[in-house]
């Protein structure tokens, strides 16, 4: 039996900070690999279509999706570090080779294109995204911490952050108010809209004082609640001293359960847009181009995509397009809610094969209302996702199947040997699983 134990208690680390990126690229099984950072998973068609040439030029030829909607470029040539960082400088998507690590910045990706009016996140992805550029202070930020901008439905508020911007009101076009959350408390700081990004900057930047002498990379990272307690008060007090006006909040519980935007169509005011599930978060340079050939491309945190300015007319015969070249357009899919790590044999820690074990394991129709589930290939669990859902590890001792709730495992439900069979029953019993 597994004990239950917390990923939430990560102690700081003295090592330094090795997360990838564009310009520090990490040495894998399957050659170098670069982590891009896209902010709010916002690409133009142009930046799109940098990113796929870069890929096959340079690359595996495919483009990964990670758990933060940026995108991860394999099988890289050892020297081609220069030649990646030229081309994506060109197309704007290095602005400050600085701080490339720290752009991780989460946004709802249906702010705007769902409901008029909750639109006001997209002005401070801009803003936060530039500020962070220009400050001196936060490129000793780590590569993992991470701001969040939800425009009110609290999709992302539930991705665990160091700092969330919460739209409230009308979804933060200036009329309302914004609230700000460090990392998981249910206190939020009230703030004016138009302060908002600002705000965020300077919460981040009080972190980096508070962190100093702990090692911590993240909120979480603190020693203890009362040091996190301490570092609201001390934001509190930067915001005031900064000329931001700070209002009491009621509480505001985090939400607990990350809800990926349902797949298919989006309707909005004037356009369609299409939301997509990718296999694995893998896309071949077709796939890409498909779902890149028409306006912006949003990467979600869950490894999906959205589509935007389709013509109405056009979405069935685009949603069709997308289908048949192995994109996942409606729930029914098989593959909805399954995900993976890198795994073998591009991952030299990973116990299995556990993408090829993923997909043996998808059945032929998609259990209505089942668990994510997500596979590793050992107990590191680069990616996973967060809420509810059926943890699939590689262990040497097998396939571990378990529930995790909230960062906590329950005890295990059971270990599969050498038997894919009963591995994919267990994990289909554990995804339909009631309680
Ligand atoms: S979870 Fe383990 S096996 Fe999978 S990518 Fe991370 S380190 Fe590698």
């Amino acid at each position: 039996m597994l004990a239950a134990m917390s990923a939430s208690a990560s102690p700081p680390r003295p090592q330094g900070d090795a997360c990838p990126g564009t310009l520090r690229l990490h040495r894998a099984d399957d050659g170098a690999l670069a982590r891009v950072r896209i902010p709010g998973g916002v690409l133009t068609p142009a930046q799109a279509d940098v990113l796929r040439e870069v890929a096959q030029r340079l690359g595996d030829g495919q483009l990964h999706l990670t758990s933060r909607g940026n995108v991860q470029l394999r099988g890289l040539g050892p020297d081609c570090g220069p030649e990646l960082a030229r081309l994506l400088g060109a197309a704007g998507l290095l602005p400050s080779e600085r701080h490339e690590r720290v752009r991780n910045i989460v946004a709802s990706p249906l702010a705007g294109l769902d409901s008029p009016g909750r639109d006001g996140i997209r002005p401070w992805l801009t803003a936060l995204d530039r500020l962070l550029c220009g400050s001196d202070k936060a490129t000793a930020l780590s590569g993992r911490f991470l701001f969040a901008l939800d425009d009110g439905r609290g999709d992302v508020d539930a991705l665990g952050a160091d700092l969330t911007l919460l739209a409230h009101g009308d979804g933060g076009d200036g009329d309302g108010g914004a609230q700000l959350r460090i990392g998981d408390a249910d206190t939020v700081i009230g703030i004016p809209a138009t302060d908002a990004p600002r705000a965020a900057l300077l919460a981040a930047e009080v972190f980096l004082d508070a962190a100093r002498d702990t090692g911590a990379w993240r909120v979480k990272d603190l020693p203890d609640e009362q040091a996190r307690t301490a570092l609201r008060r001390d934001v509190v007090r930067q915001l005031e001293r900064s000329g931001i006006s700070v209002t009491p909040q009621p509480p505001r519980p985090r939400t607990r359960a990350a809800v990926p935007p349902a797949l298919g169509p989006v309707h909005g005011p004037d356009a369609v847009a299409l939301s997509v599930g990718v296999p694995l978060g893998r896309l071949g340079q077709e796939q890409w181009r498909l779902v890149s050939d028409a306006g912006e491309l949003r990467l979600t945190p869950w490894r999906g995509v959205i589509v935007t300015a389709v013509a109405p007319d056009r979405a069935q015969e685009r949603l069709s397009e997308l289908s048949a070249a192995g994109l996942i357009t409606g729930p029914g899919s098989p593959w909805a809610g399954v995900g993976a790590c890198i795994g073998q044999p591009g991952c030299a820690k990973s116990l299995s094969d556990v993408r090829a074990e993923a997909e043996a394991a998808v059945g032929p129709a998609g259990p209505a209302g089942a668990l994510p589930v997500y596979w590793s290939g050992c107990e590191r669990r680069c990616g996973h996702p967060h809420g509810e859902w059926v943890d699939v590890v590689a262990t040497p001792d097998g396939h571990r199947v378990s529930r995790v709730r909230e960062g906590r495992w329950d005890n295990a439900m059971v270990t599969a040997r050498n038997s894919p069979a009963a591995l994919t029953a267990a994990v289909a019993a554990a995804r339909n699983s009631p309680n």
